[in-house]
């Protein structure tokens, strides 16, 4: 898989971090974050395309505000965190729904290639409970989402994994959907926006 984007160390993933999301799929909102691995063989960058494995007949996007980790996080408090955030990012954690749901662990859900489009890290962003996320499948909206509306905030996530693994320079941390995913299909182009920030667009093509 070749692609412009740089590929992250590590990328951890926030699931149910929105409560209408975590409703739309019969889910609680967990008690404490969710989280699982993506690996960084899945990114992509603008204009790559999104392959639909064969092994999945329900592809989704999810659209989510990434946090780029700017410095070593091991243990840190949500203040320290807030700090060592070094580009926020557009993120689709596309998702293959259906191998979610039967096989209980996510990794293969998740993992294929050419499942983690990302957008052009961003410096300069607004405050971190002020963030829109946006995904347009041809044009058309199907999520909106806003920071402040996060189970857990991002300060309180970086604070959260760092207690379980070292979060170092270049790590991507995606920080949950909100409510509307749906399904890809062959010839969609799908986009994600972090209003004013970091943006994402792919086609979307039958098997790689
Ligand atoms: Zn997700």
């Amino acid at each position: 898989m070749t692609s412009k984007a740089e590929r992250p160390g590590k990328i951890v993933c926030v699931g149910r971090n929105y409560s209408e999301h975590a409703k739309e799929l019969g889910n609680e909102v967990p008690k404490e974050p969710l989280i699982f691995l993506k690996p960084p063989s899945s990114v992509i960058g603008e204009g790559d395309a999104i392959f639909l494995p064969k092994q999945s007949k329900q592809i989704e996007h999810e659209a989510e505000i990434g946090v780029i980790v700017g410095a070593r996080l091991r243990n840190a408090s949500e203040a320290i965190a807030a700090k060592s955030i070094a580009a926020i990012v557009a993120v689709n954690d596309v998702t293959a729904r259906d191998l979610q749901k039967t096989d209980g662990q996510w990794t293969r859900a998740k993992g294929f290639d050419t499942f983690c489009p990302l957008g052009t890290p961003a410096r300069n962003y607004p405050a971190l409970d002020r963030l829109t996320v946006i995904c347009r499948v041809n044009g058309e909206e199907r999520q909106r989402g806003n920071s402040a509306d996060m189970v857990f905030n991002i300060p309180m996530l970086l604070a959260y994994i760092s207690g379980i693994m070292t979060l170092e320079p270049g790590d991507l941390v995606a920080t949950g959907t909100p409510s509307g995913v749906s399904p890809l299909k062959d010839g969609d182009v799908v986009e994600v926006e972090i209003v004013g920030v970091s943006k994402v667009s792919n086609p979307v093509k039958a098997n790689a």
